[in-house]
């Protein structure tokens, strides 16, 4: 009842998105006549593709066609000094407005992100004001949004990709600055996204299995009281876990599979889910009232055949709303890829089918077969045992962080001493600490950036009351490097629409050379060779599990794109035979477990639409960036070189740092040299 009492909310507000922008009939030809006419033949290209794009987004409310035909007459910018001069003003407006509005966020957001005493109710409604909320909104109103779109171009990815070789810096300025108006999409049809975006994740959430009350065949209970695990990280981590134990792990892991394979088709009971009243013996799928009793809760009390992928549906038809306000666009699966993270979706299922069909595969499924000493079974798709053992005492690096790093400040006066072992000159080294504030988190550490020079980004870590301890250090380490990138990707780069790095994987990516480095800056030696083999079997064997769970996610979003109006038990089957077809091509020669189908478990597929392909590009973006650091020999200068380069398309940064676009090519080269190293016995 709840989900259909969403999806009417849902539909109210379509119906209100749909009538309230009636379309204005506008005199394009008269207008495009009359501009080349004053500005000449010259510009007609310019003129016609202004046009076209302002009425892609004009609405009645916007005006009448008198209006639309005097507002363009009098902004179009005809001659080249016009133009730079409000390319300039906009330049200079724009990095002001984004940069002052994030300092504000931030200084509202202080109380709740700092470690500075009590949080009051007031201080939660303080973090939770966004005020940059209604700036597109306010920009459309004003019509600064309509001067943008008919006097800059909107692209396609296509183009950007094909011809953004040959641009000069100006036409990449002048591309992110129109791709800031890409969209006009309406508050009602944002509000039903909100919606349905809590709604789903509010779904997973609480999409807990207490595990006391799962039982084997006979009716033996495998895991401790009070244990609630939660779909799917919890319940793929307790697989991880227990490769530790010899024993009981062989046995749990086998009924944790079942469970995921029973949430991944819905035969799961309803009742079971977050219920600890009840017993499960998820293999004959049996349930009966608890025989012990180790936890109150209220059960779920989910409804319909298939809730999971109601969910799913749910989640879909609130993102197809966006469709029609996003023309260069039109679907989710574009707007993903081409929009969001820019690497079209080709190109990304070439690189996920390149390393899930990768030689490695069998290799490295021989080596985890010979350590486990027993054939693969579908579940060691997450075997956690390439780790070589940690090369030093936890308990002794957590007293050396502690002693060396009682404040914040202390942690900031050896940042000179950081930049320079990294290979930065001792005037650079200087440079980036006096460029990053140090502040004590309330939470585990986060980097925060700036968007206009003259402000600083910030470096949130945690310092308990004795000190920083070592895993406060790693991620100091880790945010230090979004910080460096962040200074050099504002403070370097030409124009203000250009700042940043593309994408989250590269400033990762390159977060993480740092991190990796963390112990040497604490003086103590590099990793062994072996730990650093360990390191990358591990790396490839993730991206191999997370490349297949992206494949599926991805084909079911076409499957829903030209099947709009399945219902949840038709998405149901469809992601079943999805997750079987892909696990039968490319993990059943490895791991066995004919139609498993497991890779269909993972949350985000409910509720985080299309973003799992982002965590095998993070993989693959990391291993080229490292083995870019070790080629050229220094971090410092290649890492500056690298992060000001600016926000074009990832593949055209790629290229500029590491001589190629993105491509598997690093991982599955570290992966053989590993697996080389290893089989050797190094
Ligand atoms: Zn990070």
């Amino acid at each position: 009842m709840r989900s259909s009492a969403r999806s009417w909310g849902i539909m109210v507000l379509f119906m209100a998105a749909t009538t309230a922008f009636a379309q204005v009939s506008l005199p394009l030809d008269k207008v495009e006549t009359q501009l080349v006419a004053k500005y000449g033949e010259a510009q007609r290209g310019r003129i016609h593709k202004g046009l076209h794009q302002v009425s892609e987004f004009w609405r009645a409310e916007d005006g009448n066609a008198e209006d639309f035909e005097g507002f363009t007459a009098d902004n179009f910018a005809g001659d080249q000094q016009t133009l730079d001069a409000l390319f300039d003003r906009l330049q200079f407006a724009f990095e002001s407005l984004d940069g002052h509005l994030l300092e504000v966020g931030r200084d509202w957001r202080r109380q709740s992100d700092l470690d500075l005493g009590t949080v009051y109710p007031f201080d939660d409604i303080m973090n939770g004001f966004d005020v940059t909320a209604h700036i597109s909104d306010d920009l459309f109103e004003n019509k600064l949004a309509f001067v943008v779109l008919l006097n800059f171009p909107l692209t396609t990815l296509d183009e950007r990709l094909k011809e953004g070789h040959n641009w000069s810096r100006r036409q990449w300025a002048e591309t992110r600055l129109a791709m800031r108006f890409a969209d006009r999409v309406p508050a009602s049809v944002n509000a039903a996204l909100a919606t349905a975006n809590a709604s789903t994740s509010q779904f997973v959430d609480s999409y807990n299995i207490w595990m006391y009350h799962v039982v084997d065949g006979s009716g033996q209970r495998l895991f401790p009281a009070n244990m609630r695990l939660l779909e799917h990280w919890n319940l793929r981590d307790q697989i991880k876990a227990d490769y530790a134990d010899p024993s009981k792990g062989l046995p749990r892991q086998r009924l944790v599979l079942k469970v995921m394979e029973r949430i991944v088709d819905q035969t799961i009971p309803s009742e079971v889910v977050d219920n600890p009243g009840v017993d499960w013996d998820p293999v004959s799928n049996k349930v009966g009232p608890a025989k012990e009793k180790d936890a109150d809760n209220q059960p779920r009390g989910l409804t319909g055949p298939a809730p999971r992928y109601a969910a799913v549906l749910e989640a879909f038809h609130a993102n197809q709303l966006l469709d029609k306000y996003s023309p260069t666009a039109p679907t989710l699966i574009k707007r993903s890829f081409d929009e969001g993270r820019e690497i079209p979706e080709d190109h990304v299922r070439a690189m996920l089918e390149k390393i899930v069909s990768s030689p490695m595969v069998p290799r490295v499924a021989a080596l985890i077969k010979s350590r486990l000493n027993r054939p693969l079974e579908p579940f060691d798709l997450w075997y956690s045992g390439f780790q070589a053992r940690a090369a030093y005492d936890e308990a002794k690096l957590d007293e050396m962080t502690r002693k060396r790093y009682p404040t914040p400040e202390a942690y900031h006066a050896d940042m000179p001493r950081f930049f320079e072992h990294f290979g930065f000159t001792p005037e650079k080294a200087k440079f980036l600490a006096d460029h990053i504030i140090v502040d004590p988190a309330r939470g585990s550490g986060h980097a925060m950036f700036a968007l206009r020079r003259g402000d600083l980004p910030h470096l949130r870590t945690r310092i308990a009351k004795d000190g920083m301890d070592y895993k406060g250090f790693n991620i100091a380490v880790h945010e230090m490097g979004h910080n460096v990138e962040q200074i050099f990707s504002l403070y370097n780069v030409d124009y203000h629409s250009m700042a940043g790095v593309p994408n989250t994987a590269i400033t990762e990516a390159l977060a993480f050379v740092f991190q990796r480095r963390d112990l040497e800056l604490l003086g103590l030696a590099k990793p062994a060779a072996n730990a650093e083999a360990m390191y990358t079997l591990n790396e490839f064997w993730n991206t191999y599990e997370i490349s297949g769970v992206a494949l599926v996610d991805m084909e079911m979003w076409h499957w829903l794109y030209d099947h709009p109006d399945a219902n949840a038990e038709q998405l149901r089957d469809a992601v079943v035979q999805i997750s079987k077809d892909v696990w039968s091509k490319y993990y059943e020669p490895a791991l066995g477990g004919h139609d498993c189908t497991l890779l269909g478990i993972y949350a985000h597929m409910v509720n985080n639409s299309l973003y799992l392909p982002n965590y095998a590009i993070g993989h693959v973006i990391a291993f080229q960036i490292e083995q870019q650091m070790r080629k050229a020999g220094k971090i410092g200068s290649e890492f500056e070189r690298m992060a000001s380069y600016g926000d074009v398309a990832p593949d055209l940064w790629m290229e500029n740092a590491t001589g190629s676009p993105i491509s598997a090519d690093a991982l599955l080269k570290a992966t053989e040299d590993a697996l080389t190293g290893v089989e050797k016995g190094a």
